[in-house]
């Protein structure tokens, strides 16, 4: 099956084909005027218009628009029940962490309604979000559990991943985050709770084979290094890749952690220290930047993203969707944000929202840039250049997304 995909204003696609740093961090590949040809969903050819008579399958037309590789999200909470738009209002009045809390607001919250809520429930609600998602051009995702905090409720929400893996035409990584929280039930034993997913969550997890990652909340008054050190270990020992919530609020040396344990990213990292930069730089640790949640918290402080991109870090997007602290459906907003804010230049914010985040959930040889042999997996943007991506922001320039090919959304 070979379709040509026609009248591309504006191709662009990261350079390299497994994760960009350095001087390449800062560069595009921009072609004028050519088609694609696609072969069984792969990318074969890009070929300059006007194109010859080729003997082809099929013709998706892109109507002079720009095109460039669809975004992949590695960091999301998707499967939720509850939203928090009282304590959002509450936070920007200027009410503390502690007095919404009290108001039964918090990550608490999300977990009450999430345990309540039936299977069906969840499924379907995560759904209507991850449309949402893939019509803002995410078309690989990563999502976790992490609003169970017991072991029936974090396998639930691990199902429901599967069955959007066997729902959408997407790419998705599963990951188990039963550290994300201490639960209220434990407030005062967590020993007993870190017991609990030692050896029962993870094991649960590893049997029905439904995570490929393991997460945790590494954070001052959460799990601290020699907790989590010890959740990862036993983790990696069963077989998981890894991945940490790591120096959001404080520098409490989660980067160096996610060195020492070989994660594949460590992410948030906004208050992370030289030393750390240094210890994940050396390991091809991913540095997961969200700063959507900086901006949705009101904080004027976002992750050092110059200063890593200066030696060399492999630095990731991400919306970090989830119902309390970023509450948005669109990398493009992040694209933006992660321009305006940690000071990164469009070129360096597209690679971020591509190659390196397929590079961070190990998908880099299928998607994230348009080079031959891999997934034609698109977008179609109704903009003039790629810059226009970050310059006219606030809006979903998406008009098309193709997975492999197939055309999975069309405005
Ligand atoms: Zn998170």
């Amino acid at each position: 099956m070979r379709i040509l995909i026609k009248n591309i204003k504006q191709l662009i696609s990261p350079v390299n084909e497994d994760y960009a740093i350095f001087s390449d961090f800062k560069r595009l590949n921009v072609y004028h005027n050519v088609s694609i040809l696609v072969n069984n969903g792969v990318i074969d050819e890009i070929v300059n218009e006007p194109a010859p008579e080729l003997d082809v399958d099929g013709v998706i037309n892109a109507k002079n628009q720009v095109v460039m590789p669809a975004f992949v999200d590695p960091h999301t909470h998707l499967v939720f029940a509850g939203t928090r738009e009282d304590e959002f209002n509450m936070r920007i009045q200027g009410k503390t962490y502690m007095e919404i809390a009290k108001k039964g607001g918090g990550i608490n919250s999300t977990v009450k309604e999430t345990r309540q809520a039936g299977e069906e429930e969840l499924f379907f609600t995560a759904k209507k979000n991850m449309q949402k998602m893939i019509e803002h051009g995410v078309a690989t995702f990563e999502i976790k559990s992490g609003y169970g905090l017991n072991t029936e409720t974090e396998l639930k929400q691990l199902r429901v991943i599967e069955r959007l893996k066997q729902s959408f035409p997407v790419d998705i990584k599963a990951t188990f985050l039963g550290a994300h929280e201490v639960p209220p039930e434990y407030r005062n034993n967590k020993e007993k709770y870190i017991d609990i997913v030692i050896n029962e969550m993870l094991p649960a997890v590893k049997e029905q084979g439904i995570a490929e990652y393991c997460d945790i909340f590494c954070e001052e008054g959460v799990f601290n290094i020699e907790e989590s050190r010890r959740i990862l270990n036993k983790a990696k020992e069963m077989g998981f890749q890894l991945r940490l919530h790591a120096d959001e609020l404080t520098p409490l040396g989660g980067a160096e952690l996610a060195a020492e344990v070989g994660a594949k990213s460590a992410d948030h990292l906004v208050y992370i220290s030289d030393s750390g930069i240094d210890a994940m730089v050396s390991k091809n640790v991913v540095f997961i930047m969200l700063p959507g949640t900086s901006f949705f918290l009101m904080s004027e402080k976002y992750a050092p993203a110059k200063k890593i991109a200066e030696k060399g870090g492999i630095i990731a997007l991400s919306t970090d969707f989830n119902p309390g602290s970023s509450y948005t459906h669109s990398m493009q907003m992040i694209i933006t944000l992660a321009c305006l804010k940690m000071g990164l230049t469009i070129e360096q914010a597209i690679n971020a929202a591509t190659i390196n985040a397929a590079y961070s959930l190990d998908l880099h040889h299928k998607t994230g840039s348009i080079h031959k042999g891999k997934q034609a997996d698109l977008i179609f943007l109704n903009i003039p250049s790629y810059k226009f991506l970050v310059y006219n922001y606030g809006v979903n320039h998406i008009t098309t997304v193709l997975k492999k090919g197939i055309v999975i959304f069309q405005k």
